[in-house]
């Protein structure tokens, strides 16, 4: 990320400092911060005297260059603000509480959000509650001896779409049918005191990314969420495109160009055809390793489906190609509307399905590349919390913006 010494973007330089001394995990110069940002020496020095006396950077030291005087390294406190995350995901609700650097100091996994959203909001107020006991009783605190408490300042939700992040509204989630129309940032800041954002799975988890790569932030980044449904996410030097109604990135109708079934919008290969993942199972009927329904969850289904697939199923091998033959004809369009410097894919499915999809992803959007230029596809590293610390990094976003504030 690169700064401006524009005065209104103040804010944004501001953030853009902080993430330089979060990356450098063993701490930065202001002379380095000045290289790396494009900052003026005055902004730079300015901004990190603020940073120091509202407690989130501490001096550490100094380090000797060789040349010139030393210098005084920079390090982020990262007990200074906690964060909740929470992710609302049809296979389950995820709850974590993260530091500064977007660590997991306490993670909890509830049941999958059911028809009764109050009863679901209580026992994340709860699991909360024993989280922070949990930390008091391992003995943490943050600097000065401050409780866990004092220092929690607020909660990210991450749900799938349709909803609207900025009134914090669930809208009409398909997969979540009993939540629909629910003002769940109001309601879930009446059950536990703290201020609540809520945004869409998708744009969480590229957010999550692009606090764990020091050069995400520099970068046009496309990100694809294999979820229950499949969904995309667009970020440019560090900023989140959500349209002008929280809608941006709904790929789901996206249309292939491939041979199959008629969707329920009238058309024929739309991406969700060949990717939502109750679709990808109803066509998996004669996997005989495929246990039923009934029996386990839809996670636990995917995953004896790719086992089978990987043991040498035809028909599971099939479908789960297929999945990446339609995500990369899809990619095939969206690398030429959004011309990322990288894609990466993730999400709650991605992981067990990446073996035989990434390989026909890759194949398939790279086909006719005709700018000359190579587009990075990757798997995200970050694992399953990625809804959820994702979530608490988009609360601690908002709330270390000094225009926010
Ligand atoms: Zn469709």
């Amino acid at each position: 990320m690169r700064g401006s010494t524009m005065p209104d973007l103040g804010a944004r330089n501001e953030m853009i400092v902080l993430q330089a001394i979060r990356h450098a995990r063993d701490g930065i110069s202001q002379a380095e911060i000045i290289v790396r940002s494009g900052l003026s020496r005055q902004a730079v020095s300015l901004i990190t005297r603020r940073l120091i006396d509202r407690g989130f950077v501490q001096t550490h030291g100094t380090l000797n260059t060789g040349r010139g005087k030393p210098r005084t390294v920079l390090r982020v406190t990262p007990g200074a603000q906690l964060a909740a995350g929470v992710h609302l995901d049809p296979a389950g609700i995820s709850v974590v509480i993260v530091d500064l650097l977007a660590q997991v100091l306490a993670r909890r996994s509830l049941d999958p959000p059911g028809d009764d959203p109050a009863a679901d909001l209580q026992d994340i107020a709860r699991a909360l509650a024993s989280m922070q006991d949990e930390l008091r009783e391992a003995g943490w605190s943050g600097p000065g001896g401050r409780d866990v408490a004092h220092l929690l300042r607020g909660i990210g939700v991450a749900a799938p779409g349709g909803l609207d992040a900025a009134h914090g509204v669930i809208v009409n989630p398909p997969w979540l049918p009993g939540w629909w129309d629910l003002p769940l940032g109001q309601l879930l800041e009446e059950a536990t005191g703290l201020p609540t954002v809520l945004d869409k799975d998708t744009n969480a988890a590229l957010t999550a990314e692009n606090w764990s790569h020091a050069d995400a932030s520099e970068e046009t980044v496309l990100y694809i969420y294999v979820g229950a449904g499949i969904g995309s996410a667009v970020s440019s030097h560090g900023d989140l495109h959500r349209g002008a109604t929280t809608q941006a990135g709904e790929i789901g109708h996206l249309p292939t160009g491939l041979t199959g079934p008629a969707c329920r919008c009238g058309r024929h290969g739309c991406l969700s055809m060949f990717t939502d993942i109750k679709a990808l199972l109803d066509r998996a009927p004669d996997v005989t390793a495929l246990p039923t329904p009934e029996a386990v969850s839809m996670s636990a289904r995917v995953a004896a489906l790719a086992e089978a697939a990987a043991g040498g199923d035809a028909v599971a091998a099939e479908l789960i190609a297929g999945h990446g033959t339609a995500l990369g004809e899809a990619l095939r369009t969206l690398i030429s509307v959004h011309d990322p410097d990288r894609v990466i894919i993730g999400g709650p499915y991605w992981g067990v399905l990446s073996p035989l999809a990434l390989p026909q992803v890759r194949e398939r959007a790279l086909r006719s590349d005709a700018r000359g230029r190579h587009v990075e596809i990757v798997s995200s590293q970050l694992g399953e919390e990625v809804g959820a610390i994702g979530a608490a990094t988009l609360f601690l976003e908002r709330e270390l913006s000094p225009a926010r504030r």
